[in-house]
């Protein structure tokens, strides 16, 4: 059979004619190519499977989700704020600083003293007012008042590791990364997807082990997860959806079989 030859699309124009405008050529759609994906290994769709478990059944939202109104920069500050601090604090606070002063400039003009004052409540409010000082200062002088967007250009800035850094990508501007958080590392590690030590180090196991499309749901996942039953010291497993999909489960159900 003869093989059909595709138009080629440099010379191949549809002219649509508008009202009292000049005539707009529109290249007429033509489907990309069919990709084939990397297939998943069995492991990798044992982590989907969990990750679509989770999706399906987590009640709350993080805190980010939680401030939907809030601009990249002000989710940058939320996140820096809420490092060893409560969501519950965090929130109300962050909600009254950016009522009063809304944008970087605002910020950087305020005065250190009133600045640890609006933010007290907050761990480490003492440093984490000069970080915000600063980087306030730096945003809206070098990058005119918005929030960068790349993990070099957020981690270069006073106060923001990768993690905070990550969950900006994910939460304001929808980019894949793996924001890792302490209920990030202690969930992967009970699950036995990885064995790491430290936040970094989980990032870059978790990075080799997941498709990039799954990246960017980890954290809010796996944070409402912690926050709710997988908790740091006692994890509610008896409460668990995902117990099936659990070495740490596992390996409590052989100590302690029951009767
Ligand atoms: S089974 Fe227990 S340890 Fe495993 S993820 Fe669920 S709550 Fe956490």
């Amino acid at each position: 059979m003869k093989k059909p030859t595709l138009p080629k699309p440099s010379t191949h124009f549809i002219t649509i004619p508008l009202n009292s405008t000049p005539a707009l050529k529109v290249s007429p759609f033509i489907p990309a190519p069919i990709s084939h994906p990397i297939p998943l290994t069995n492991t990798q769709q044992i982590f989907i499977a969990t990750l679509d478990i989770l999706e399906k059944t987590r009640t709350q939202k993080t805190m980010l989700e939680s401030l939907p109104t809030f601009t990249p920069y002000q989710l940058l500050v939320a996140t820096m704020l809420s490092a060893r601090t409560k969501d519950s604090t965090t929130i109300p606070i962050v909600k009254n600083l950016f009522k009063l002063h809304p944008t970087p400039k605002k910020i950087s003009e305020l005065k250190l003293s009133e600045l640890e004052r609006l933010i007290y409540g907050v761990g480490f409010h003492h440093t984490k007012s000069n970080h915000l000082h600063e980087l306030s200062y730096l945003i809206h002088t070098k990058y005119k008042d918005q929030c960068p967007s790349t993990q070099d250009a957020l981690t270069s800035l006073p106060g923001v590791g990768r993690k905070t850094a990550n969950c900006i990508l994910n939460y304001a501007f929808n980019t894949p990364a793996i924001a890792v958080d302490i209920h990030v590392h202690r969930i992967t590690n009970r699950l036995g997807w990885i064995k790491t030590t430290s936040p970094e180090e989980t990032e870059d196991a978790l990075m080799e082990i997941l498709p990039t499309e799954q990246w960017i749901r980890i954290n809010k996942l796996l944070v409402v997860h912690g926050q709710t039953i997988c908790e740091p010291r006692k994890p509610k497993c008896n409460l668990c959806p995902i117990t099936k999909y659990c070495e740490y489960f596992q390996k409590q159900a052989k100590i302690t079989p029951s009767k």
